[in-house]
């Protein structure tokens, strides 16, 4: 797999209706945006390390865009121009914490920022996806499809979703975004067996176990 130089990760939640649907939350009328640090990477093959401080992990596959040039207060128009290409991610998430985070109005910074919270493919060059909003997206978990999705279901669409971060962040070469998850997240525990893929593109492989 390729080296990858990443920056900042910026996050979209709730960005399938269905999904909002299985969290019970409303359907947002603008995107809800968190961050992990870098240091979340891992790539395909390495641990997902559950960490003591969590009794619940749930698995989000979600298509991944990334960054390749320095980009502000970009226009819808244009956005595409920002972009290098495009990956499959897991948006591992410690759902107690996060559900005891959004009780208290408290960050979700542990809950999605741990170490190997966010396990991310190669990025294919945007020349190979001449369609992004035309993907399907599948989780598999000890062999079992757990989530299958198609990026035409997506809320808030790339060219926004660019646009909006770009006018609260510069957004530079190496910085990725993960877009959400569709229906069917679920819970991983150690042991478990996860498989992420952009079908017919790109996988990643990865096992849970305890930190
Ligand atoms: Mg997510």
């Amino acid at each position: 797999m390729e080296q990858l130089t990443v920056g900042k990760i910026l996050c979209l939640g709730r960005n399938y209706s269905e999904h909002a649907r299985e969290m019970n939350s409303e359907i947002p009328a603008t995107p809800v945006v968190f961050m992990k640090p870098s240091t979340a990477i891992i790539r395909s093959g390495d641990d997902i390390l559950f960490p003591a401080v969590s009794r619940c992990m749930h698995h989000e596959v979600e298509l991944v865009v990334a960054i390749g040039t320095l980009c502000k207060n970009a226009p819808r128009a244009t956005a595409y121009d920002f972009v290098s290409g495009y990956g499959v991610g897991l948006d591992m998430t410690l759902r107690d914490l996060q559900s005891e985070a959004k009780k208290k109005g408290e960050p979700w910074t542990v809950a999605k920022g741990f170490d190997t919270s966010a396990p991310l493919s190669e990025i294919l060059p945007k020349t190979q996806i001449p369609d992004p909003h035309n993907l399907v997206l599948r989780c598999t978990v000890n062999g079992k499809v757990k989530q299958e999705g198609n990026t035409r279901d997506m809320i808030f669409r790339i060219d926004e979703i660019v646009s909006y971060l770009s006018c609260i962040f510069t957004l530079e070469p190496g910085d990725l975004i993960f877009t959400g998850t569709p229906e069917g997240v679920g819970e991983v525990k150690p042991g478990d067996h996860i498989e992420a893929e952009l079908v017919g593109h790109t996988s990643i492989h990865h096992s849970v176990r305890a930190k």
